[in-house]
């Protein structure tokens, strides 16, 4: 019994980095960081959103039929990437998140890519990055192309999405399942 015990304690032990995942939603504030959690937890889109809370949500989820603990961290910096110790080391993956239709957000951005590559130099194992922009139902107001972000995307080695809080589910769930296949892949 005690080496069954200590058998399952070893399996139980292997089987748990793959089957957890912290995910970290970063990008200047109004970007829809709020919303892109809400809607992946929720399928809904909430518009109103406490624009200073920070918080951390689990949610079990079955990706590619392998069950999995996906913790989202949707984060509030009121001054950029400068605090940045609470989810550098935690992160499994990073979704840095624009939205299109704000280019000082898109500015915003890159402050955070360079953090983050910064970090990926001396972090073992590196941690995968989606560069996303957001807003896509505001593409009438657009001010960041779609080609911009597929190259500053390129110029980080991210994953690169366009998607929209308030329309379909599944565009969103995509992208944060994409993070979670990424995160494990290390
Ligand atoms: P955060 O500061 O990054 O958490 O941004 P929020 O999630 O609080 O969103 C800021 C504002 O943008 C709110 O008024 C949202 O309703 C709005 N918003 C968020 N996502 C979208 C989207 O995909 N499309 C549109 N049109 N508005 C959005
Ligand atoms: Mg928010």
């Amino acid at each position: 019994r005690l080496s069954l015990n200590l058998t399952m304690s070893v399996m139980f032990g292997k089987a748990k980095p793959c089957a957890e995942c912290n995910l970290v939603l970063l990008g200047v504030m109004g970007c829809g960081k709020s919303a892109l959690t809400v809607k992946f937890l929720t399928k809904r889109f909430i518009s109103e959103y406490d624009p200073y809370l920070e918080d951390i949500y689990s949610s079990e989820e079955v990706v590619d039929h392998q069950p999995v603990t996906v913790r989202v961290m949707d984060t509030c910096d009121q001054e950029g990437p400068v605090n940045c110790e609470r989810y550098l080391s935690w992160a499994n993956a990073f979704l840095v998140v624009y939205s299109i239709n704000a280019m000082e957000s898109f500015s915003g951005c890159q402050l955070y890519l360079q953090k983050l590559s910064l970090h990926n130099k001396t972090f073992r194992p590196q941690t995968p990055i989606i560069l996303l922009g957001n807003k896509l139902d505001m593409d009438r107001y657009r001010q960041v192309s779609q080609r911009d972000g597929e190259a500053l995307a390129a110029r980080f080695g991210c994953l690169f999405f366009e998607v929209s809080a308030c329309r379909d589910f599944p565009s969103v769930q995509h992208v944060f399942y994409e993070a979670v296949r990424r995160a494990k892949r290390d």
